[in-house]
């Protein structure tokens, strides 16, 4: 227990000034900002241009117009994944890391000591959005076993004990753990609530259910991972009577973006440059793309993450001055094609759903150009003029003829990533 207050104590005194050193920056002025982009990625390039066979090859000089620089591909890294890492590092420095990927085939990566010091401290500083200070206790509802599990379990446990949070298995959400959970809560009275949107939606739907208020004021929800549809977002406000924040990032590269108290998506500038593949930003949406800037062990440059964004010129009424991302359509897990070769964002199909009380859950899987299968669990509200109305939707831009296959299903298990996948594509670029 000593050795716990004292490291405790320790690691305070040393976060309180690294945070403080991230908050100058990252509360600073716009040409701030940018000047120290600016700076962070001419060192990046001309780190990965020196140290990396990959960018060797693939660049012509150590300063590049980044605009030129083909964008990196997951296929690029599971292609090259020992040439994209730098020779400045011994294996021993590199930290493994994987995504459950958009095909369900992971993607693995590697990242350093000094990218995870960096990305905590863009968390640290980004959640105190949210109302979450250090030491107050969190509620965090989460699963990924591959964040929970094995070897890092007693590091879990410390880092825990030091942030004071505790955790509810985002996975197996069972009425008795929920009920349990609402029960401690009401003891332990966290501040904040941090967890994936469909495990806020299910536990929010049970104390709404259950008639269960909580009986002290929440500072702030702050939602991660997932795409925060609007009905989950409104139920949540409703039940802890706070603001759900959304966080925006990725396993790949952190933190991306965080939502304001004015409900903007600021992109955290620190740790990420963020670009938009799209003739006009500001206009047309297109493909994020992203560069992380304090990944030295393997460099991210103009990284495809598989989401589609809009950005937006605006200066935030919260005073804040970093950019903002006006439209995050997303996660990609699906970009759906037509034969045509249009992209039609899995956004779209989920939009179809919103208001249709027939459906408790649903997924469409596009097998092919011409063929989609919609799996749905259905309710007693399900009718025949939903069924008509989610085809049309469907037809209506993926083509006329294209065969909708409907499978009612008990239920639609969570892939072992846990991050729910309402919409898979499985037809790629090349595909006939
Ligand atoms: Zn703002």
């Amino acid at each position: 227990m000593a050795w716990h207050s004292y490291n405790t104590y320790r690691k305070g005194l040393h976060y309180h000034s690294q945070l403080s050193q991230t908050a100058a920056l990252l509360d600073s002025s716009r040409e701030a900002i940018e000047a120290f982009q600016r700076v962070r990625l001419g060192k990046l390039i001309r780190h990965a241009y020196y140290t990396t066979p990959y960018y060797r090859e693939l660049l012509e000089t150590d300063t590049p117009d980044i605009t030129q620089i083909p964008p990196l591909e997951k296929e690029n890294i599971r292609e090259h994944l020992e040439r994209l890492c730098s020779d400045r590092f011994t294996e021993q420095e590199r930290i493994k890391n994987a995504t459950g990927g958009s095909t369900g085939t992971p993607l693995t990566f590697y990242q350093g000591r000094y990218y995870w010091n960096q990305r905590n401290l863009s968390v640290y500083y980004f959640d105190r959005w949210a109302g979450w200070n250090h030491g107050e206790p969190q509620l965090v509802i989460w699963g990924a076993p591959a964040d929970i599990k094995g070897d890092e379990d007693w590091k879990h446990r410390l880092n825990t004990f030091w942030r004071n949070q505790y955790w509810l298995n985002g996975f197996h959400l069972t009425d008795e753990e929920m009920q349990a959970t609402y029960e401690r809560m009401n003891r332990c009275r966290p501040q904040t609530i941090l967890t994936y949107p469909s495990s806020l939606y299910q536990f929010a739907t049970f104390l709404y259910e259950n008639g269960l208020v909580h009986k002290w004021s929440l500072k702030g929800i702050i939602s991660s991972a997932e795409m925060l549809h609007p009905h989950y977002r409104a139920l949540a406000e409703e039940v802890f009577r706070t603001k759900v924040y959304n966080r925006y990032g990725g396993r790949e590269v952190g933190l991306i973006a965080m939502e304001c108290t004015e409900g903007r998506m600021h992109i955290n500038c620190r740790d990420i440059y963020l670009e938009i593949d799209s003739p006009n930003p500001y206009a047309v949406p297109g493909e994020i793309l992203i560069t992380q800037l304090n990944n030295y062990v393997m460099p991210f440059i103009r990284y495809r993450i598989g989401d589609i964004g809009i950005l937006s010129d605006e200066i935030c009424p919260c005073g804040n001055q970093l950019p903002i991302l006006d439209d995050l359509l997303g996660r990609t897990t699906a970009t759906f094609r037509t034969r045509t070769g249009a992209l039609v964002h899995g956004g779209y199909f989920t939009q179809q759903f919103y208001g249709i009380e027939g459906v408790s859950q649903f997924q469409i899987i596009q097998e092919s150009l011409k063929h989609c299968v919609l799996k749905l669990v259905i309710n007693k509200d399900w009718t025949e003029a939903s069924r008509r109305y989610l085809v049309h939707g469907i037809q209506k831009v993926l083509g006329g003829d294209v065969v909708v296959t409907i499978e009612f299903v008990e239920e639609i298990p969570l892939p072992t990533s846990g991050k729910r996948q309402f919409t898979i594509s499985k037809v790629t670029a090349d595909t006939d």
